[in-house]
């Protein structure tokens, strides 16, 4: 792997702190970074490493997404309530699924979550070893959830024993960017054996949990009638939190719920824009944070979103919560940028290698181009503003270049690990296979 400098940036190194190098540069090396900080210094430390300009760059931490799901539904069932949508048009889709429909679906996510400064991936999705593929060939980090089912009606869904059979082969895979979890859908579509028996899977294989939960009031209701307890009391009682485990949406806690996430170590991860698009409501991000919970953001799936661009993402975080908390001190940028970067690598257990950019950590790194119209003006010292211009003003457009584990994996906006003309056109052939053979399925009523 090449000994690069990335130099002359505007560097954001976010490992806990609002401090920058402006102008400031990363070396990086054998995978690795070696070295963060002003230019001189950094030249005189590069020796004869290639050089990559980054003036009138941002250069920061490749971004987190703590939460998504693959898949190629997109645009297709607008205006739809979550559960009347989740039961007539998601699992149809599920139903029809096939595994050659589903890693052309992961490859399209990961390949434009990439493309978008995107470098590690949650993705809670079916017929994971084709996901596992696309995430090697693309180049990306990815933690492989499946998402597994066991209530009658839903066992088009995957598996303990499939969940299993993917730990066995991938629990860690191309040298450890690719990782496994233990998946479980929603609180309905599961039994309390399958919590018991997934919290025990994951100590097996000393490894993770990942849910969604508390999106509606809806759920927060029909949970209280079936169990007794809010989705999160059910979830500590059925065994589930803990310092491993991550919980996205998390919108309808109570107190008591977020004191439990806290006491366990649970993380959480945020969907703003799927938060906003399905009306679920704001989750209570400042409180969470208040109580010492590592919350990231995650787009969740693309058809809820509906594209996977994180700094557009943290756009709406921000937004959503000066709207919720009528607070205008609340989202503010480099809080947003933690949780994007250093936060959500905790949540996902990736802290200790990536979300910051310091000596010693694996070589995440993006660069953001700044010269745009809507990026200037640009400015340094007291009036420095690329923090804001970062959760404000740009986009994943603005993206330029992407190393993951000190491979640079776009240049110039230009994906390099794979085809993208041809991981589009395999994800269009895919998508319409899927909606043929959806047609094909009986017609599931609302509920
Ligand atoms: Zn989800």
């Amino acid at each position: 792997m090449a000994r690069e400098l990335i130099r002359g940036g505007v560097v954001l190194p976010m490992e806990g702190r609002r401090a920058v190098f402006d102008p400031g540069s990363v070396l990086i090396d054998g995978g690795e970074i070696v070295a963060v900080g002003p230019v001189e210094d950094l030249d005189r430390l590069a020796g004869e490493a290639d050089v990559v300009d980054a003036a009138e760059h941002a250069v920061m931490p490749g971004l987190h997404n703590c939460h998504l799901h693959s898949g190629l539904l997109r645009g297709t069932a607008e205006s739809l309530s979550l559960w009347d949508w989740l039961r007539t048009y998601v699992d149809p889709a599920h139903r029809a699924l096939t595994p050659a429909i589903a890693e052309a679906a992961s490859l399209l996510c990961y390949t434009e979550g990439l493309r978008f400064g995107t470098t590690s991936v949650m993705d809670m999705w079916r017929f994971m070893e084709g996901s596992a593929r696309a995430a090697e060939h693309v180049g990306i980090r990815a933690t492989l959830v499946p998402y597994v089912a066991d209530e009658a009606g839903f066992d088009f869904f995957e598996s303990l024993e499939s969940n299993r059979q993917l730990l066995q082969t991938h629990r860690t895979a191309a040298e450890g960017r690719v990782r496994t979890w233990v998946g479980l859908e929603h609180l309905f579509y599961c039994t309390p054996e399958a919590f018991s028996a997934a919290a025990e899977l994951a100590d097996e294989f000393d490894t993770g949990i990942h849910t969604h939960s508390s999106e509606t009031i809806w759920e927060v209701e029909e949970s209280l009638r079936r169990f007794g307890r809010r989705p999160i009391a059910e979830f500590y009682n059925r065994g589930i939190l803990g310092s491993r485990t991550v919980v996205a949406h998390c919108v309808w806690l109570d107190d008591e719920e977020i004191r439990l996430l806290a006491e366990t170590g649970s993380s959480v991860a945020h969907c703003p824009c799927s938060n906003m698009k399905l009306s679920s409501g704001p989750a209570r991000v400042r409180d969470l944070r208040a109580a010492g919970i590592a919350v990231g953001i995650g787009s969740d799936g693309e058809k809820e979103n509906n594209n996977l661009d994180l700094l557009e993402e943290m756009k709406f975080a921000s937004l959503l919560q000066k709207v919720s908390t009528h607070d205008p001190t609340s989202g503010d940028p480099w809080e947003i940028l933690a949780m994007a970067t250093l936060e959500g690598a905790k949540a996902l257990g990736l802290g200790g290698i990536s979300g910051s950019l310091e000596p010693g950590k694996r070589a995440d790194v993006v660069t953001v181009d700044l010269r745009g119209l809507h990026t200037t003006p640009l400015l340094h010292g007291d009036d420095f503003n690329a923090a804001a211009h970062l959760v404000f003003s740009a986009s994943g457009h603005d993206v330029r270049d992407v190393w993951v584990d000190g491979r640079r994996l776009v240049r110039a906006g230009r994906v390099l690990s794979v085809d993208v003309e041809e991981v589009r056109e395999r994800a269009q052939a895919a998508a319409e296979e899927l909606f043929a053979r959806r047609r094909e399925l009986p017609h599931t009523p609302a509920s």
